[in-house]
């Protein structure tokens, strides 16, 4: 590690992929050739012009990058405090920054030569932006789907379908997303010649965290360039919503040196962060485990089993949390808090009355928070929010809690 780095909150992970005492590669022997290869091919691709060209080509015209940054005005006025600023990542293709990622992943497996994608899904939006990709490229794409997100999450599973995805439902565990990514980590192993796994967020053993990052960074260096002609200085607080913290990251990891930029990352507080465990505030109401390769806070029950937790949220439900954001979370860099299923529905109805914008449910619990802090804030307080998704896909959710039935 280069000696001006040492003091840096960028200089992470160490070379066995930890962030202080987080992270890390905790895989069987049989993958850890995969992984190194992987980490080999992403080192070489990182410094190589022709990599990131690629990148930029297709995160302009395939993407719709930059997105803009939207100033928040009616939103501003009614809030009544700091003024508030949108990065509008839900403009992107398929909606939400999940592609930034996925974009990067693919084009290294194609230098790689693999010729099998597989990925695991939750809500399906990581599912959906994979096929979406490997269409684009003309790859085999396989997604491990929990059985019981199969049944929730039926627009999405047809979304994958149609761009020429196999979906497989995972009936193991409890048929969520911790067993569809067990099963794909499976896959891997028994299919190291053709197949790269794809992983939706910033999680998964070394180098997963990190390269994830990496590629959804662009959300932060572009607010960094789009931000000073129009305040000629940075945003004083930046806020992300946090599942795996894949968006927040992107957006964080860019300012992490920016000592006086103060960050914030938004767990979903479900019915409230308490012992019932009806939430998915890994950081705010979990404890350090190992999990899918890495360790990291996870929901765990008093015997270390892994607890689903509850969202109004289907994309903030992953029961851990990128290990990057737990290091963050215990040298105080960052902040981390919690919204619940009601106040993000609040925050959601607000943005469509006061911007014409329906934001996903994930973004909504960062937006609930700006209105929480906003009005105790001076007017030249610059608050910069990620509006990591658009909210189509949430309108049946959101009917459901009006008391309102849409016919399907
Ligand atoms: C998947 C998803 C999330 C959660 O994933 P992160 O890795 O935490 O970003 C948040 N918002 C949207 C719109 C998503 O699709």
């Amino acid at each position: 590690m280069a000696d001006d780095l040492l003091n840096s909150f960028t200089s992470g992970p160490d070379d066995q992929g930890r962030f202080g005492i987080y992270g890390g590669r905790f895989v069987s022997e049989t993958l850890m050739p995969l992984i190194l290869d992987l980490e080999a091919e992403y080192e070489r691709a990182k410094t190589d012009p022709s990599f990131w060209a690629q990148m930029d080509d297709l995160w302009t015209h395939y993407v719709g990058r930059p997105s803009p940054l939207y100033f928040a005005e009616r939103m501003t006025q009614h809030l009544g405090g700091a003024k508030i600023y949108m990065k509008r990542d839900e403009l992107n293709h398929t909606g939400a920054h999940k592609i930034n990622n996925v974009l990067g992943q693919i084009l290294l497996a194609i230098r790689m030569g693999k010729t099998r994608i597989i990925a695991e899904t939750g809500a399906g939006q990581h599912g959906v932006a994979t096929a979406t990709v490997c269409a684009r490229f003309g790859l085999k794409c396989i997604v491990y789907m929990g059985a019981h997100d199969v049944e929730r999450q039926s627009p999405n599973v047809f979304r994958m379908r149609l761009l020429g995805a196999e979906v497989i439902p995972v009936t193991s565990g409890r048929g969520t997303l911790k067993d569809a990514m067990n099963d794909a980590l499976r896959d891997w192993v028994t299919n190291v010649r053709d197949t790269f796994y794809c992983i939706g967020t910033v999680a998964g053993p070394h180098p997963y965290p990190a390269m994830v990052r990496d590629f959804q960074s662009i959300i932060g260096k572009e607010v960094r360039e789009q931000i000073m002609p129009r305040e000629g200085r940075f945003p004083d607080t930046i806020i992300a919503a946090i599942g795996g913290g894949s968006n927040a990251m992107g957006l964080f990891y860019p300012f992490l040196n920016d000592k006086d930029v103060r960050i914030i990352g938004v767990e979903a507080g479900g019915k409230g962060v308490d012992d019932r465990m009806e939430h998915c505030a890994s950081l705010s109401g979990g404890r350090a485990g190992v999990l899918h390769g890495n360790r990291t806070y996870l929901l765990q029950d008093d015997d270390g089993q892994i607890l689903e937790g509850h969202s109004i949220s289907a994309g903030l439900d992953y029961p851990g949390i990128g290990p990057e954001h737990a290091w963050l979370k215990d040298i105080g860099r960052a902040e981390y808090v919690s919204i619940t299923d009601d106040e993000a529905l609040a925050a959601f109805q607000l943005c469509c009355a006061l911007e014409g914008i329906i934001p996903a449910l994930e973004p909504s619990h960062a937006l609930a928070h700006v209105i929480k802090i906003a009005p105790d804030l001076p007017a030249d307080h610059l608050i910069v929010m990620n509006m990591c998704g658009r909210g189509d896909k949430d309108i049946f959710t959101v009917a459901k809690h009006l008391g309102q039935d849409l016919k399907t």
